[in-house]
């Protein structure tokens, strides 16, 4: 089997990468704590392909990266790209919180998670891209507890639910990351059995 860096240190999204990646003809590893990669693209698909093709260059060997993040309509698509380090808040309930006081009460809920992943071979060039998107509103105050960063605000009108209420098999169904690695998965499958 052929050894793919998992290159990201969020636990929430580590987590619902490895479900997607398992079963899979890829060994699994993590790429290294200190090993951090500056995200200095201007879009998602620009720094998934950043951290993708760092580690790759790095560890010298296969390296599969995401960015993602929350695009809210009546923000201008904030805090998008910066969803990580919104407002420099120290957590994710704090950073919830900023974001439901910015938007007060528009009446504007419209948001949007997107996801862009993407896989670089040994030598730092790109072999596989994929973006996904989930369409949702934000809801007034946070409800539900499962999940991480914004998935208690943000609400999933066919679901009736919030990202933060579904189990981990619903949202990772119809999630961003999930349209992603729905999109990408085949072609890593064979990817694997033709290298
Ligand atoms: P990055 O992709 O590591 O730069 O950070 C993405 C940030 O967007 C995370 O730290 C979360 O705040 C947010 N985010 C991305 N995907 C999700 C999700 O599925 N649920 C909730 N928040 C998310």
């Amino acid at each position: 089997m052929t050894k793919l860096i998992v290159a990201t240190s969020n636990q929430g999204k580590l987590r619902e990468m490895k479900t997607y990646l398992q079963g899979l003809n890829w060994e699994l590893a993590l790429k290294p704590p200190e090993l951090e990669v500056e995200e200095t693209g201007g879009t998602f698909m620009e720094n998934a392909i950043l951290k993708a093709v760092s580690v790759a260059k790095v560890m010298k060997e296969w390296a599969i990266a995401d960015d993602s993040g929350l695009m809210v309509e009546a923000l201008n698509g904030a805090p998008g790209i910066y969803s990580a380090r919104y407002g420099n808040c120290h957590s994710d309930a704090e950073r919830n919180l900023k974001l439901l006081a910015e938007l007060g009460d528009n009446p504007n809920r419209q948001a949007q998670f997107v996801c862009a992943v993407a896989i670089a071979r040994p030598d730092g060039t790109i072999s596989l891209k994929a973006e996904g998107i989930c369409q949702g509103e934000i809801l007034t105050k946070v409800s539900g507890s499962g999940g991480f960063g914004y998935d208690p605000i943000f609400y999933v009108p066919e679901m009736e639910k919030t990202f933060a209420e579904m189990d981990s098999e619903m949202k990772n169904k119809i999630s961003h990351r999930g349209q992603a690695f729905k999109a990408l998965l085949p072609q890593l499958q064979k990817l694997s059995v033709s290298i």
